[in-house]
């Protein structure tokens, strides 16, 4: 029986919905390079670019082509009927958990559906790509939106509130995220740290250097409902667990 769950889901999980990974073998993000594109520094020289580039993805997130899959759904229901607490972090820009019923929900790397005023960092949903019309409405004049990214050489969100889960957690699972790449790596020695049980779900075999304990090899959409009806069935995961 768990009481404190954290589920972190990166690229994995959207890649099964639809969503283009963007960033190509050559590093370049749709023939752009990272540091025109993802960095303060790159919307400071060319605001129309950056903005031209999330709202190619902001287009593509509410075409017809992009639908939430069996990993969400699930993860959603696990938040509807679990007793215990449960926080819910996503790397991934796209509003897909949040469209299968996830509430509790913290986006560490920022919402492609939300634009954010630079000077008073508040939010606001975007209702249309973004432009030089699509400004705040609590300054006076009123700026421009930036993405509501956290572009290279910015801090994650919610970073403290992560943490502070993980050190409390006995059951932390990673989900289409490299369990040896940053965050999910140092994710998971926290919470090995702290004696939760560790696990991994991933189209990948896992990584030599992978600190997880137990590995899930194969698709979210198949996996990850297997292992919520486990948890809501008081069953502990283990080797036999999805096999
Ligand atoms: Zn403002």
């Amino acid at each position: 029986m768990y009481r404190n769950i954290v589920v972190l889901t990166g690229a994995g999980i959207s890649a099964e919905s639809g969503i283009k990974t963007f960033r190509d073998q050559n590093g370049l993000w749709e023939q752009h390079h990272i540091e025109d594109v993802a960095t303060p520094e790159g919307y400071a020289r060319d605001i129309d670019l950056v903005e031209r580039f999330y709202n190619n993805r902001w287009t593509q997130l509410h075409s017809g082509d992009v639908q939430v899959n069996a990993a969400h759904v699930a993860l959603a229901e696990l938040e509807q009927q679990f007793s215990g607490n449960l926080l819910l972090i996503t790397q991934n820009v796209d509003d897909l958990h949040e469209r299968a019923g996830s509430k509790r929900l913290l986006h560490m790397h920022g919402e492609l559906s939300k634009g954010r005023c630079p000077k008073s960092l508040q939010t606001f949903a975007l209702r249309e790509p973004f432009g030089p019309d699509n400004c705040c409405t609590c300054c006076i004049p009123a700026i421009r939106l930036r993405p509501h990214i956290v572009w290279f050489g910015e801090m994650p969100y919610g970073m403290d509130r992560i943490h502070d889960a993980l050190d409390n957690c006995d059951l932390f699972i990673a989900i289409g995220t490299s369990g040896t790449v940053y965050p999910a790596a140092g994710f998971v020695d926290s919470a090995n740290h702290h004696g939760a049980q560790t696990v991994e779900v991933n189209l990948q075999q896992p990584d030599r250097h992978s600190q997880f304990q137990y590995h899930f090899t194969g698709k979210a959409g198949d996996i990850v409902p297997k292992l919520v009806a486990d948890i809501l069935a008081g069953k502990t995961i283990g080797s036999e667990s999805v096999a």
